[in-house]
């Protein structure tokens, strides 16, 4: 239980600025969610650290007793596509042939190799690959590359099984070597259906018979777990623009159609001769009557819209006759809370409680410090799993923090929920604390209270956030950090 200062009059302070805030930015769930990224996983400064010593991070983890509480996903990153799509905010490298792949999967293997010993006694629950384009590799290199992974690692028979390819890359070889390595999920990027606007992105290598052959021959190679991605956001995809290529996706029946809210590149921005600010304005001219749009009319398309805005940036879709997996997913544990193992360059893994770290684009070497790593408090842990049950689920369990933390969540933030209560937002019973109906924007708003700790103590404003993120939050909460109140961690 935490000590000291009387915080309601702060955190009353604190509730009017972010209500201004947010209020002032039409309650911008995705930019203030960002700068809150920002603020609780990048304030603190990263340290480049050898193979060696990230392998005692995992060790120390993996000693205490309740580390096997938390989830496991084994990642694996392929940063090569055939060409760069421009809107794209991936780190990838272009080949034209597998053969550019070949020694960046022998270094693969060498780094599954040297961490696969620490990690005998893990199942893992989730296995992911993707990139970059895992099916620029030729069937020969994903057997082989799989076969190595599943000789190194255990994961568990119920494991989701994901990877992603591109319907131009895609052949049934491929899909019934991966399929044969125990994947049961594959994602497809598609972006569009419209042959100019793939032109446009230099994305022209796939047409609609490409994506229609892909997902054909994913069901002949035995995947009933199939994924499509739409893009949303791109000049000159209008409301009746996208919702055609919706159609055409949707009439292909994947399981999930997942739209993701496009990424402003620089070289997309040149291609396309556009400014941020030009690019915003359609943004807002096209986006909100586009997602009226899917909104009505997904349904009658067969898949469900769930909670779409046009402020989520991302969504997925389900098809009505696959809810039961929506339902799954959300009893399936939190991402905030699963350790990932990434392995190959830019791949992102996660230590629970201790650190964050980046694989660099550097050749892989167990001596040299290729890790970018960031350290990771067991306060911002707890603050990282609540945004996320308050942004995913809108209900934190008891039972289920003290399993993961080893505290009791009403005694850690016995002031938050107060706040929340006088507020008449919570309702709380002996198991746990639910938000009433809101809106995710909503939750997003009213689950900031939590972040007062990790706000307070992150020390922005003095040294570490670019002057562009300090000027917004200066602007917009409109106090410098020494208002906010320090206190026990
Ligand atoms: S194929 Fe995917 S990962 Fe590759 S450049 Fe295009 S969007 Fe990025």
């Amino acid at each position: 239980m935490r000590t000291g200062v009387d915080l309601a009059e702060p955190l009353a302070g604190f509730r009017r600025r972010l209500a201004e805030t947010l209020v002032r930015s039409g309650l911008n769930f995705r930019d203030d969610l960002r700068v809150l990224d920002v603020l609780l996983n990048k304030a603190r400064p990263p340290r480049a650290r050898r193979a060696g010593e990230i392998l005692s991070l995992w060790k120390a983890m993996l000693a205490e007793p309740t580390s096997r509480e938390r989830p496991f996903q084994l990642y694996i990153n392929i940063p090569y596509c055939r060409q760069k799509c421009l809107f794209c905010k991936f780190p990838v490298r272009l080949t034209a042939a597998p053969d550019g792949v070949e020694s960046y999967l022998r270094e693969l293997e060498a780094e599954a190799l040297f961490f696969a010993p620490t990690f005998d006694t893990v199942r893992f629950d989730d296995f992911c690959v993707g990139g970059g384009t895992p099916s620029v590799c030729s069937a020969r290199q994903l057997r082989d590359l799989f076969a190595s992974v599943r000789s190194s690692f255990q994961i568990d028979p119920g494991a989701r099984c994901s990877i992603e390819f591109h319907p131009a890359s895609t052949t049934l070889e491929k899909l019934l070597v991966v399929r044969r390595a125990g994947f049961n999920r594959v994602s497809f990027g598609v972006q569009t259906m419209d042959a100019a606007l793939l032109a446009r992105i230099q994305r022209d290598d796939q047409d609609e018979a490409s994506v229609r052959d892909a997902v054909r021959r994913a069901r002949e190679a035995g995947f009933d777990n199939v994924s499509l991605e739409l893009v949303l956001g791109l000049l000159g995809d209008g409301p009746r623009q996208f919702m055609e290529s919706f159609r055409r996706v949707a009439a292909l029946r994947p399981t999930t159609i997942s739209v993701n809210q496009l990424n402003l590149t620089a070289a997309y921005m040149k291609s396309e001769g556009v400014s941020p600010d030009e690019y915003r304005r359609h943004c807002e001219s096209v986006l909100p009557e586009t997602v009226a749009e899917l909104r009505t009319l997904a349904p009658a398309f067969g898949y469900d819209a769930g909670e779409a805005s046009p402020r989520h940036g991302i969504w997925t879709l389900y098809a009505l006759d696959a809810l039961e997996l929506r339902e799954r997913k959300a009893l399936a544990p939190e991402e905030a809370t699963t350790n990932v193992l990434g392995l190959g360059q830019y791949a992102w893994s996660h230590v629970f409680a201790r650190a964050w770290y980046e694989r660099l684009p550097r050749a892989y070497h167990p001596d040299r410090p290729i890790y970018r790593t960031h350290p990771l408090s067991r306060g911002l842990e707890m603050a990282r799993y609540v945004r996320d049950r308050l942004i995913k689920r809108s209900r934190i369990d008891f039972p289920h923090f003290r399993s993961l933390f080893g505290e009791d969540f009403r005694d850690r933030y016995a002031l938050e929920l107060r706040l929340l209560d006088e507020f008449g937002k919570v309702r709380m019973d002996s198991y746990g604390v639910d938000f009433l109906p809101l809106g995710l924007p909503e939750r997003f708003f009213y689950g900031s209270v939590f972040f007062l700790d990790q706000i307070s103590s992150a020390g922005f404003g003095r040294r570490t956030l670019s002057e562009g993120y300090l000027a917004r939050l200066q602007r917009d909460l409109g106090c410098p950090s020494s208002e906010y109140p320090a206190r026990a961690q």
